[in-house]
């Protein structure tokens, strides 16, 4: 992957204590390959060698100690401005609701997208409406209203209408009716561009004038990517870009070359099929995770959102009151699953990147974690909420627990043996609490 190029590329620099201009030189080639080799668009990756080779002879790298790391944020700092510099973030009207449309090929992921949005603005105290103008596949239109209804989002659709521009233009005053804030529409693509595609675009746009268009453009198709931006760009106008499908074996060169080339930045990426797989883009934070230098802050946002305030709370509570339940292990359990898989947070850590594959294969929704969870929601409110559940679930309960829950009576025995491990290290944590305040001269 690109990552492993660059760290590839940088490993020769470690080694050495002082660089000289030949050592930097082979870096900058073998990172000038690893840019092409990755799709980059060929002038774009020339230039951004030229822009580092000038920094570093500026920065008087050479002979100095510090040399590899300075040529590393040189890097870094450079990689930042070509994805765009700063987060460039979706615009809120004023007087709502805000219309947010999404163009694309067909595949990109418009779809998917507009329930990912959806889902991301809801997290942050909006009320989005899903508007279906894909009409030419019924597929579409189901395929929006059930994930519509899993994210317990309202859609909006008009059955048998094949007029998009009618769809949007009663879209929006039905929103308004409905208090929705947002409205995301969802349109239909092509296989290529064409002028019929183009048009209907531009029909919807000039009819309802969105806040934002926002293209929907798939990384692995790399240059195609970047040329269908141009494009649309070019006939529709568009703000801003969300690159989907990040996850996969993409090489990442559309990433880095469509800010250059278009103008227009990315907002978000799309880095699973599923609907928490959207994230807001950060050129530093995406830079970092390039080179493998770790992302923090998206860790520490990822576990905000799961474990909100209403919950953070609850478990407050609980520590305080010493009384841990098998419920607040289930609770936990849930947060821990709705901050993603573990192996797109841990690959957030620095130096971890190149162990992404063995951690693909931790999955938070694989057997280890549905398995509790399974078992505690077979059980009764009294078994759940019990200080004691051990002296509660004798063995015929076990049984119906297990049967209940799809698994074997051993499998509740081990839960059960857990609960009481963690439940004493709850306890002993709030002892320790507790004796540093009975100590303390501090309020
Ligand atoms: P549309 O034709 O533009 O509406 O595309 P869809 O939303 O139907 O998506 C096409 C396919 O791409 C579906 O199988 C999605 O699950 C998949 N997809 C969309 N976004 C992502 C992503 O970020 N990562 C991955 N791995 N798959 C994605
Ligand atoms: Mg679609």
């Amino acid at each position: 992957s690109l990552s492993e190029r660059f760290q590839e590329a940088f490993k020769k620099l470690r080694g050495k204590g002082k660089l000289n201009e030949e050592d930097v030189r082979e870096a900058l080639k073998e990172i000038r390959r690893a840019l092409l080799e990755a799709d980059v668009n060929f002038t774009v990756a020339k230039d951004f060698i030229k822009r580092v080779q000038e920094k570093a002879v500026g920065e008087e790298v050479f002979g100095s100690l510090n040399a590899s790391q300075t040529v590393i944020k040189i890097v870094r700092d450079e990689l930042t401005e070509l994805l765009g510099g700063t987060q460039s973030r979706l615009t809120v009207s004023s007087k709502p609701p805000t219309v947010l449309m999404l163009a694309g090929l067909q595949g990109a992921g418009k779809t998917t997208t507009a329930a990912k949005l959806a889902k991301h603005l809801k997290q942050k105290g909006k009320s989005p409406l899903l508007v279906a103008a894909d009409v030419y596949r019924p597929a579409a239109i189901t395929q929006l209203e059930v994930l519509g209804n899993e994210l317990n989002i309202p859609v909006y659709k008009e059955e048998n209408c094949q007029d998009p521009v009618g769809i949007v233009s009663r879209a929006v005053p039905y929103a308004t009716a409905h208090l929705c804030d947002t409205v995301i529409i969802d349109t239909a693509g092509r296989l290529h561009i064409n002028e019929v595609l183009m048009d209907e675009l531009i029909h919807i746009k000039e009819t309802v004038h969105p806040h934002e268009i926002l293209l929907v453009v798939d990384a692995m198709t790399g240059q195609d990517a970047v040329t269908a931006a141009s494009a649309f760009d070019a006939a529709l106008g568009i703000d801003g870009l969300i690159m989907t499908k990040l996850d996969g074996d993409a090489r990442g060169g559309a990433a880095l070359s469509i800010k250059a080339v278009t103008g227009k930045p990315i907002k978000f990426i799309g880095v699973s099929e599923k609907t928490d797989g959207l994230e807001e883009f950060h050129p530093h934070r995406y830079a970092s995770r390039i080179l493998d230098l770790g992302d923090v802050e998206t860790i520490i946002e990822k576990a905000q959102a799961a474990f909100d305030e209403e919950s953070l709370a609850k478990m407050k509570k609980t520590m305080r009151s010493g009384a841990y339940t098998l419920e607040n292990f289930l609770q936990q359990l849930q947060s821990l699953r709705k901050m993603g898989s573990m192996s797109s947070l841990l690959g957030l850590m620095p130096g971890i990147g190149k162990y992404k594959k063995e951690l693909d294969k931790v999955d938070l929704d694989g057997k280890e974690f549905k398995q509790p969870e399974a078992i505690i929601l077979s059980m009764t409110t009294a078994e759940r909420t019990s200080p004691n559940p051990k002296l509660l679930i004798k063995d015929s309960r076990k049984r119906r627990i297990a049967k209940g829950s799809g698994t074997r009576v051993q499998d509740v025995n081990r839960l059960l043996k857990q609960f009481t491990e963690i439940q004493k290290m709850m306890k002993q944590a709030k002892k320790m609490q507790g004796n540093k305040k009975r100590h303390s001269f501090l309020p």
